[in-house]
């Protein structure tokens, strides 16, 4: 198993000050599991105080907590006190963390066992709860008590699904069957903490998981639109989500980017309520402008020949548009020779350069203002009916002929 470099170092300065250090968490997880870790957590028995006395430089993350960053290289890494989570007041946050200095009290605060591994500078795994043999068996279990866990966390329960969707685990019986009971409490969890986690599942290896959450009665408690694009129109629910499983499954397939997943699991809601749906989960604007665009031009026929594929490719930009054509490709099982050659298609029109965009026409407003044509409305129609005459006809995206036609067309 390799720690990085910077990591080890951070544990031996901690060593070297007569403190415990040891890795924690997704990162022992990852290693474990032959994946590189997204980032690497550190946990300690030096209390914050103590954290920042044994490091040049350091930043105050979240001293409440316990947690301290250690600046290394233009890196931060994260450094946690032991701790023991008191009560919980909103379904999330502890009300107080009290330290410890005992390793074992703080991996039993975490969530799952495949979470709660520890790893010491010397190769040495701290691994109380059956971590490992959950790992080789593929399960995520809770650490404890799964309602007590659920209950005092409810965003665990999101937790647990979308761990289940990146590793292509199972969830244990038991903690399975506390998602069910300890549902109601996603209610009462933040819009934005709901989002990370169903994103996080959506672009992980296995998105069709996210109908675990309907499975497990979850979904009226994430919101009621959420909850409807499991129960389709007129109450065809089985089928609804089976086709759902079945779409999203090939969505794996997709790039892992937030509009493409999103889009990919909203289409039938279309765009509108699709739209209003990513908002209300306070997604950033431009995952909701592409999705928006994926979704309404996912189901547009659009047909094989250069100009129909100019006039869609002028509706968004070039990724997007790539993005459409592999959705159509991948989602899309009627035809997907159809969507390789919209594919062919569009490589030749970049090829050529053909204008696609307002801003590569051959002339400007200014253009034809010199040309005579008077400021104002009609002028900016003007441009767009050029650019639209140039869609179809991209050989005539020249300056002298975009000015002939717009004299001929006053
Ligand atoms: P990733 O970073 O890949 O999403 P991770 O396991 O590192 O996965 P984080 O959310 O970064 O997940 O949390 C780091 C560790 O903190 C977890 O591995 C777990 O031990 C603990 N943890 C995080 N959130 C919770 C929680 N809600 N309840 C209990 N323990 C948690
Ligand atoms: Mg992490």
């Amino acid at each position: 198993m390799r720690i990085p470099k910077q990591v080890e170092w951070i544990l031996l300065q901690l060593e070297e000050h007569g403190y415990e250090g040891y890795a924690v968490g997704g990162c022992v997880r990852d290693t474990l599991l032959g994946r590189e870790p997204e980032d690497w957590d550190i946990t300690t028995s030096a209390r914050p105080e103590e954290v920042r006395q044994v490091f040049a430089r350091t930043i105050d993350t979240g001293l409440q907590h316990g947690t301290v960053t250690v600046m290394l290289d233009h890196t931060g890494y994260e450094v946690t006190t032991y701790r023991i989570d008191g009560e919980y007041e909103d379904g999330r946050h502890p009300k107080e963390v009290s330290f410890t200095r005992d390793l074992k009290e703080d991996l039993k605060r975490r969530d799952f066992t495949i979470n709660a591994m520890a790893l010491s500078l010397d190769g040495e795994l701290v691994d109380l709860f059956g971590g490992r043999e959950d790992l080789k068996a593929g399960v995520v279990r809770c650490v404890g008590e799964p309602a007590e866990r659920f209950s005092e966390d409810a965003l665990r329960l999101l937790r647990a699904i979308r761990f289940a969707a990146q590793l292509d685990f199972t969830i244990e019986e038991r903690t399975k069957r506390a998602l069910c009971e300890e549902a109601p409490r996603l209610s009462r969890v933040s819009r934005e903490r709901v989002q990370a986690e169903l994103t996080k599942t959506l672009l992980s290896a296995h998105p069709e998981r996210i109908c675990m959450v309907w499975q497990a009665g979850m979904a009226p408690y994430v919101s009621e639109s959420f909850s409807d694009i499991f129960t389709g129109a007129g109450g065809r629910e089985p089928e609804t989500v089976r086709r759902l499983e079945e779409r999203l499954r090939l969505a794996a397939a997709l790039p892992a980017v937030r509009a493409v997943r999103w889009a990919a699991f909203l289409l039938e809601m279309g765009e509108d309520r699709g739209g209003r749906m990513l908002k209300e989960f306070k997604l950033d604007n431009e995952t909701i402008r592409c999705a928006r665009v994926l979704i309404r031009w996912f189901p547009v026929r659009i047909a094989d020949d250069p100009r129909a594929v100019r006039q869609a490719m002028s509706a968004m930009d070039d990724g997007l548009f790539d993005c459409l054509l592999e959705m159509k490709e991948i989602l899309d099982g009627a035809d997907g020779g159809h969507a390789a050659r919209l594919k062919l298609l569009a490589e030749e029109i970049r090829g050529k350069g053909d204008c696609i965009r307002l801003k590569d026409l051959a002339v400007t407003g200014t253009d034809l203002i010199a040309a005579g044509a008077a400021p104002g409305p009609a002028l900016g129609q003007m441009l767009k009916e050029l650019f639209a005459h140039v869609l179809e006809y991209p050989e005539d995206n020249v300056k002298e002929i975009l000015l002939k036609a717009a004299s001929d067309r006053d």
